[in-house]
């Protein structure tokens, strides 16, 4: 980045739930940032306590479609896909488009005007996968033709875009593998895990379990997430592969039941649903590469990071403007 003037970041998909955590961060560190959102599942009130920002510039647009002309930036940050099941087969053509077309707009953005590129890709290039816990160098275990398939394959795309980009053109690239991330500004409509069983403990109605419960995955708390992102955009060098971002501590979809009826003193009964297909079995980071490379470890307990997130739903389930999906 320059040493002097200011300094521009882009957040693709900057309204959604992590995207607006790193423009407060990116606003933190005194960057001017602009943010390109569809608000396909993002929302304007993720930005509204930034309503009088005025280093920050919104812009709507889709990124499969061509984009209107935007200024020159240092950094580019491409979050913009939709991240939950059930949200990313609504409409599987538009999230793989966003993948692979989306991806490639953004990439040559930041190629015209010499900016340093971060993709965020997903634990979900690992599929369900046969080796545990999962490394960079996994090549992973997906089904290219199933309902998970726009997703996993559309962010493997993304990945070979991206270091195409670098081998080809020099591009500075950085692509985080992030796990699931939980905390405040998730959607209480969102269908994942974390949103649904903390709302419907608050509501006091039937907690889904999704098969027999025992398949794991490992929380990060947003914040975490966020400092890592920052950490991988900052360094300056670029790694020459992916990086894990993830909370490498593992529970089963049980154990996160029992913990948040605990932490809420619900009243809910659990009720069993059939799990998805192609649901990974077990999920957890190795995140020696991000401690070696960025320095960084997840530092928020879950507990901490579950009371935050309680807090933030119990606003939404009073509101009543959304409701889980199921
Ligand atoms: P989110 O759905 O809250 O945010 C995605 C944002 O992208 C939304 O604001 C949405 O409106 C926007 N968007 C979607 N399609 C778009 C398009 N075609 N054009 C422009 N904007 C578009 O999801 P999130 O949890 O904040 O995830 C952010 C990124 O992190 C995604 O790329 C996701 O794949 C990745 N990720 C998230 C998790 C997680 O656990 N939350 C895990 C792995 C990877
Ligand atoms: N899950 C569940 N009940 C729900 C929602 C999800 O048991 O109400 C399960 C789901 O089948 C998966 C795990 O929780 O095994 C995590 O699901 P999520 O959608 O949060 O994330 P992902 O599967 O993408 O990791």
């Amino acid at each position: 980045m320059k040493n002097s003037g200011e300094n521009r970041a882009l957040v693709a998909g900057g309204a959604g739930f992590i995207g607006s955590h790193l423009v407060d961060a990116l606003l933190g560190e005194g960057l001017r940032v602009t943010c390109l959102d569809s608000f396909l599942t993002g929302r304007r009130t993720n930005l509204a306590h930034l309503a009088r920002e005025p280093r920050l510039d919104l812009v709507e647009a889709d990124v499969t479609e061509p984009l209107p002309d935007l200024p020159r930036f240092d950094w580019i940050f491409n979050l913009a896909c939709a991240a939950s099941p059930p949200h990313y087969q609504a409409d599987p053509q538009h999230t793989m488009m966003t993948c692979v077309v989306g991806s490639h707009r953004m990439l040559e953005c930041a190629r015209s005007t010499g900016a340093r590129f971060l993709q965020a890709s997903t634990s979900e290039v690992y599929g369900d996968p046969q080796v545990h816990p999962q490394e960079e160098s996994y090549w992973g275990h997906v089904n290219p033709t199933g309902p998970r398939a726009c997703y996993d394959e559309g962010k493997r795309s993304a990945e070979t875009l991206a270091f195409d980009y670098r081998r080809r053109y020099g591009l500075d690239v950085r692509v985080a593998r992030i796990f699931n991330t939980y905390g405040p500004r998730m959607r209480a409509d969102d269908g994942r895990v974390v949103s649904n069983v903390v709302c419907q403990a608050l509501a006091n109605e039937p907690i889904t379990v999704y098969g027999d419960g025992e398949q794991t995955r490992s929380f990060c708390y947003v914040s975490d997430l966020v400092d890592g992102l920052m950490r991988l955009m900052r360094r300056e060098t670029a790694p020459d592969g992916p990086v894990n971002l993830g909370n490498p501590r593992e529970m089963t979809v049980a154990e996160l039941v029992t913990l948040v009826s605990r932490m809420t003193g619900t009243r809910s009964q659990i009720v069993r649903r059939p799990l998805p297909v192609d649901d990974p079995q077990r999920r957890r980071p190795d995140i020696t590469r991000a401690e070696r490379l960025l320095g960084w470890a997840p530092r928020v307990a879950l507990e901490s990071g579950l009371e935050e997130t309680i807090a933030w739903f119990a606003g939404e389930v009073a509101r009543r403007d959304h409701v889980p999906v199921v």
